[in-house]
């Protein structure tokens, strides 16, 4: 296609593969360590500069990495960052999320890397989006300890996996009466607890006793998104001339399947499409999220969309982070969020997982079989169209 030879499909399929396995804080420790070394040694030689940061999370003894990358210097214009996170849920080997971004951007880097010089690219790959250790040891060994779920992570009775169901659906509503993740958590508790089974009540308010201090409207930078919100807040000075992020989570599976991207009008209305039939309702599209103020970014990776006849879902978000979610929290759901927050402008790429279309997200058959890498690949080469455009290079 665009680039003669160069197989990127074939590269993104080969990181894909070495990156897949569960990489989490209490089940798989070791998983993060073995990604984030692998990271590295893909960057060794394409980068300028490479920083593996360290940060710490209260109440948990290990610490955690960000892995920060440099292409160019600011003498070659203001910066672009791209975003992934390398970590997993605590059961899922997260082939789709997110080994599709850490493929992206490392192949995105060998790219770029011929054009030192002429570029200003910083790479991101984050820790700890998924979650938190702390709040996750409860879920996963206090929940076992108090007989609630097994060691797979099964409810061990039927009533509490209903409890659970009643609980999620409550904090769902709670969204729009609370200000922060903790007090959400609170109020559908408190909603819930004469309708649950005792055991689940003295679960849920072990749980609460941990996250009633996230005091986010989302939890970021607590419950969740703990790398990226601790990068931006370590670097967010130096950003003073900055074109914002790309953030990529997860972005390699489509289906052609009639149906297996559901599309409500209420949905759709305000959303710029390119290439997708409505009726059809196929998940054969890119979804593209952009932050106020990210028009420059937008706009040009639509533009290398349309160039790889990528098809693509385009919502321009026109508020701040707080109203957001408060409003459409589910344009949040990644580390973009914590740049957002900062009034950083954003883009979102995501095929949006297991939201919509990609239900085994979370899971552990979320494996390196299930992904389109003919999608894939137009995912990132639409990027490497925008970066391109964006610093002036020839194509
Ligand atoms: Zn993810």
């Amino acid at each position: 296609m665009m680039r003669g030879k160069y197989a990127m499909k074939n590269k993104l399929y080969e990181h894909v593969l070495n990156i897949q396995g569960v990489k989490h804080p209490i089940t798989n420790y070791d998983g993060l360590t073995r990604a984030r070394d692998y990271i590295l040694a893909q960057l060794d030689n394409l980068c300028d500069e490479v920083n593996c940061e360290e940060f710490t999370i209260d109440g948990f003894d290990k610490p955690f990495y960000n892995i920060d990358a440099r292409i160019g210097t600011d003498e070659h214009g203001p910066v672009l960052l791209l975003g992934s996170h390398y970590d997993t849920v605590y059961n899922s080997p997260g082939a789709n999320d997110n080994g599709s971004a850490v493929a992206a951007l490392l192949c995105l880097a060998e790219i770029f890397a011929k054009h030192r010089g002429k570029v200003n690219l910083r790479l991101l790959f984050f820790s700890l989006e998924e979650g938190n250790p702390v709040f996750d040891d409860i879920l996963i060994n206090t929940s076992q300890t108090m007989g609630v779920k097994d060691s797979k992570g099964f409810y061990t009775t039927l009533a509490y996996q209903n409890d659970s169901r009643l609980f999620q659906e409550a904090f769902a509503n709670a969204r729009k009466k609370a200000v922060s993740f903790g007090e959400k958590f609170k109020t559908a508790y408190e909603s819930v607890k004469e309708q649950i089974s005792p055991q689940m009540r003295r679960f849920y308010e072990v749980c609460l006793s941990e996250c009633i201090k996230y005091k986010d409207p989302m939890g970021y930078g607590e419950r969740a998104l703990n790398g990226s919100s601790r990068w931006v807040e370590r670097h967010r000075d130096e950003l003073t001339e900055c074109l914002g992020i790309i953030n990529f989570d997860p972005v390699a599976y489509a289906s052609s399947r009639p149906h297996s991207h559901p599309m409500p009008p209420e949905m759709m209305s305000g959303v710029e499409t390119f290439n997708i039939d409505m009726e059809k309702e196929s998940g054969n599209f890119i979804v593209a999220i952009g932050s106020p103020g990210s028009n420059l970014l937008s706009q040009s990776y639509l533009h290398g969309a349309k160039k790889v006849e990528l098809p693509y879902a385009f919502v321009n978000a026109p508020f701040n982070y707080e109203e957001t979610a408060y409003a459409a929290p589910y344009l949040l759901l990644s580390d973009h969020a914590a740049f957002w927050k900062q009034g950083i402008p954003a883009l979102f790429l995501t095929d949006t997982g297991g939201e919509m279309r990609y239900f085994f997200e979370h899971t552990p058959a979320d494996t390196i079989d299930k992904l389109d890498f003919d999608f894939f690949e137009k995912v990132v080469l639409s990027a490497e169209f925008a970066i391109s455009q964006l610093f002036g290079l020839e194509r």
